[in-house]
């Protein structure tokens, strides 16, 4: 089982590692083919502008839309967050791959919390230490998604069928949970509830 990260821009190397340091074959992808083998893949946080146009550049957007309609599973942190909204509030979603059901607000949180850490409850894993930077805020959720943990009161993580959503920064803490559970999500031992 093979997992991707979109190395196009942004902290790619961080997840990398942390899926190497859990056992897991992972691969740096830029380009279309390089999606072949995967199962899942991640689009991490850095900026949603660049590494869409990036995306479009390479033809990436297609080909990922493509690999997500035959069940690659796709988690995007923050700025990948953004980038698989089907909504984005207040903006023309031009880079947007549009597939998951939640409405974001780039840089949600405004100057004062531009950067900070929270104490999270992550439903399945537990107490998540959450590195948010100039986070993308989730205003809306579509009836298939499971919230899985929420920051006074907006979703901070959320997981809808064949995707995640994570609007803080997991590769940047000690605690691999998060990429664990992406990695069970992938080998579909994970189901979600949806109240
Ligand atoms: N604010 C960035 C954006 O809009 C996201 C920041 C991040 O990924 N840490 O793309």
């Amino acid at each position: 089982m093979k997992i991707g990260v979109l190395a196009l821009q942004g902290d790619f190397r961080e997840h990398i590692r942390v899926l190497e340091d859990l056992g897991v074959e992972a691969a740096e992808v830029r380009l279309p083919h390089e999606l072949d083998e995967l199962k899942g893949l991640i689009i991490p946080g850095g900026e949603s502008t660049a590494i869409g146009m990036l995306m479009q550049k390479y033809g990436m957007d297609r080909a990922i839309k493509e690999k997500f309609e035959k069940g690659m599973k796709i988690w995007g942190t923050c700025a990948g967050a953004i980038l698989i909204a089907k909504e984005i509030s207040g903006e023309k979603k031009d880079f947007s791959l549009g597939l998951m059901d939640i409405s974001v607000r780039r840089n949600g949180y405004g100057r004062q919390l531009q950067s900070f850490e929270a104490n999270l409850n992550v439903k399945c894993i537990g107490g998540f230490k959450g590195v948010f930077i100039r986070a993308p805020k989730i205003v809306k959720c579509g009836d298939n998604c499971d919230v899985l943990a929420e920051y006074q009161g907006s979703p901070v993580m959320v997981h809808e069928q064949n995707l995640l959503a994570t609007t803080f920064h997991p590769e940047l803490t000690k605690d691999a949970g998060i990429h664990q559970y992406f990695i069970d999500m992938v080998k579909d031992e994970i189901s979600i509830e949806i109240s």
